[in-house]
């Protein structure tokens, strides 16, 4: 009788997956592998979305960060700057790569910070003001830094939930780490904030100075205020006077 041939044991599934990325990867950048996912899952990829979901590995990661500290290299070679006698400039591209991935970028890269939520045990439902917390974001249009303030506004009812006081600012953090231009920014925070507090009203309400007119075009002082409401604030001037005069601005 014929033995049987030892059976191959058949790989876990996520050394599946990982083969599966690494042969989608061969020869090819990570982005574009990146991009096909994006477009055949339709999902937009726009400078403010986030795309954490689409990269599968902490390998892809890394190839990805490769990637952009290369093409950053080209820009500093087409920019005519001497990579390779200027010392300052040497670890250049490594460094503005690892900004933009890990950094000041990282909010369209990495999933949103873990947030617990606390249903509403005490039916709270006065109105909660927290700020202002100090934001960092760029605009989409020069890359330009965007720092500024954002106070929140919630208005709870029975079946809200609730979250730790640090929790928005760790929110607003993720949501202002990509680029994009304030009105957006400000709409994506009371979106997430919306789905994770299900309140009767929210508003947020953002103070910043933008860079891209400070160091390049009119070289004006400029700062901009831009606020969202929803719900409740929108209906009642009560409500958005108490707002405004529990707003710590000076
Ligand atoms: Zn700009």
């Amino acid at each position: 009788m014929k033995a049987a041939a030892p059976r191959t044991p058949r790989a876990s599934a996520p050394a599946r997956k990982a083969s599966r990325a690494a042969a989608e990867a061969v020869g090819r950048p990570m982005s574009v592998v990146i991009r096909e996912r994006l477009v055949k899952a339709g999902q937009r990829f726009h400078a403010n979305d986030n795309i954490a979901e689409f990269i599968h590995s902490d390998t892809e990661r890394e190839a990805l960060h490769k990637e952009v500290e290369s093409r950053v290299q080209a820009l500093l070679e087409s920019l005519v700057i001497d990579t390779v006698n200027d010392h300052n400039t040497q670890e250049t591209a490594r460094r503005v790569a690892k900004m933009y991935l890990r950094e000041v970028f990282r909010g369209r890269y990495e999933a949103m910070p873990k947030v617990t939520e606390f249903p509403n045990v005490e039916r709270l439902s006065e109105l909660i003001v927290v700020g202002p917390i100090t934001v960092r974001s760029a605009c989409s249009h020069h890359l330009c830094p965007i720092l500024g303030r954002i106070w929140i506004g919630v208005l709870p009812n029975a079946n809200s939930k609730l979250i730790g006081l640090s929790k928005y600012a760790r929110v607003a953090d993720w949501v202002m780490s990509r680029p994009q231009i304030q009105e957006e920014a400000v709409k994506t925070l009371a979106d997430q904030l919306e789905e994770l507090l299900l309140p009767d009203g929210l508003a947020v309400i953002m103070e910043a100075d933008h860079f891209c007119m400070h160091w390049r075009g009119v070289k004006d002082e400029s700062s901009m205020t831009s606020s969202i409401m929803r719900g409740r604030f929108l209906k009642s001037d009560a409500l958005r006077r108490e707002l405004l005069s529990l707003l710590k601005r000076d």
